[in-house]
């Protein structure tokens, strides 16, 4: 009987939720998306204010996440969802 085990979990590396496939992932491989005016943004930086809406770069996790309608649900308002998402900044 081992107790104590540190170092079990590896080294600290900040995880999110994806809202497509529900699995956790790294932060850094995650794509976060936020509600400007109503619309679905890619908030590029990572760093928009307000709630994100974290996401697989993966076409099935975009998928899931619109037909589950993670996305209004994740960002608590409604969002429209349109194909080609606009990059936060890039306008
Ligand atoms: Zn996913």
């Amino acid at each position: 009987m081992s107790r104590g085990g540190t170092g079990a979990e590896g080294p600290h590396v900040p995880t999110r939720t994806c809202v497509g496939c529900r699995q956790r992932g790294e932060r850094a491989q995650l794509r976060r998306y936020v509600a400007v005016e109503g619309r679905l943004v890619d908030d590029v930086a990572k760093s928009a204010p307000g709630r994100g809406a974290w996401l697989h770069d993966e076409p099935a996790c975009w998928e899931r996440a619109v037909v589950r309608k993670a996305f209004p649900r994740a960002l608590r308002c409604r969002v429209d969802v349109e194909p080609g998402t606009p990059q936060l900044g890039a306008a």
